[in-house]
């Protein structure tokens, strides 16, 4: 695994306009991935988690900060000009059915961004897709359906096929398999495990579930009202996170989800999340913090190493 990153976010910022008021979705948050290697991002709903990853792959202009692909800054290109960019990179989202076009075929819905860039033929395309989806676990026949034929999770193979297409070395994942039924999730993470393996693809992994992130991750981040709280090893995330809301988190479940079966959901903490639109000064986690200090309220921490490849944003790190 190279040290150089892969994708290289600094001090992102992304607020949106909702009824007249300013929503900080995303506020100042730095990340990297190497090439090769896995991030998962977890956290509650509402955390900034998909709008991180939007900014990351271009289909959202962050406020502020900076997204380097292999050194290359993409904050500030045109669709266009990102266009060749989406070469490398791939996003997966949840709903499957509603992203592939309804009257063309499978085998078109798989090789269109190939055949409309000319980058391949019809004909080279369509041995392509037939092969494409072979690999993530359909019939190469299955090209002549339509994607209405085939169940939630062959179109959610279909979308995997068509972000393959263009041989990515990262794939964007938010909650890519949160909708379908469990054993086809099992199934489905079995297929991104081997994709990763065969071709040394990178992942940033986006779910609110922990086990199945576990599965897939080399290290985590975890979020918390638009800020990352903290980034470790998935073993050290598993095992002994430190940040007191890493701890809320991953205390719910199992040390390693060695058992596909055993997936649960995030558990609530106690207290709730303060609204984004009137976020406390000071640490975001203060008025839920069991350990929290006077000057949580007033001094928001940042997010520093406490040891290789951990950081933390907590004062009594
Ligand atoms: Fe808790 Fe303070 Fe650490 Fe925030 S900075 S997590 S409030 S101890
Ligand atoms: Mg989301």
């Amino acid at each position: 695994m190279s040290l150089t990153p892969f994708l290289d976010l600094r001090h992102i910022e992304k607020s949106f306009r909702v009824r007249g008021k300013q929503l900080p979705a995303v506020r100042d948050v730095s990340l990297s991935i190497r090439e090769g290697e896995s991030l998962g991002l977890v956290g509650e709903s509402g955390s900034g988690k998909s709008t991180l990853g939007r900014c990351a792959i271009g289909l959202t202009a962050p406020d502020a900060g900076s997204v380097r692909l292999l050194g290359e800054e993409l904050v500030g290109r045109s669709r266009r000009d990102l266009r060749p960019i989406w070469r490398h990179m791939q996003m997966v989202f949840q709903d499957a059915g509603a992203a592939l076009h309804p009257r063309m075929t499978v085998g078109r819905n798989v090789i269109d961004p190939l055949v409309a860039r000319r980058l391949v033929s019809r004909r080279e395309g369509w041995e392509i897709a037939r092969q494409l989806l072979e690999q993530v676990g359909l019939h190469a026949d299955q090209a002549e359906a339509f994607p209405f034929e085939l169940s939630g999770g062959q179109q959610q193979r279909v979308m995997i096929a068509r972000a393959l297409a263009v041989e990515p070395k990262l794939l964007i994942c938010d909650e890519a398999v949160s909708a379908l039924d469990v054993s086809v999730q099992a199934q489905m993470m079995d297929l991104f495990i081997r994709l990763k393996q065969e071709r040394n693809l990178s992942y940033l992994f986006i779910s609110h579930n922990l086990p199945t992130v576990g599965q897939i991750a080399d290290r985590i981040a975890v979020m918390y009202l638009g800020q990352i709280v903290e980034v470790g090893t998935t073993q050290r995330m598993f095992q002994n996170p430190y940040h007191p809301y890493s701890k809320a988190l991953f205390a719910s479940v199992l040390p390693i989800p060695a058992n596909v079966s055993a997936r649960r959901e995030l558990r609530a903490l106690p207290g709730e999340m303060p609204s984004p639109f009137d976020l406390p000064r000071g640490c975001p986690f203060h008025t839920r913090c069991p350990v929290a200090v006077d000057r949580c309220r007033d001094v928001r921490p940042q997010l520093r190493a406490i040891d290789v490849d951990h950081q933390v944003a907590c004062h009594l790190a």
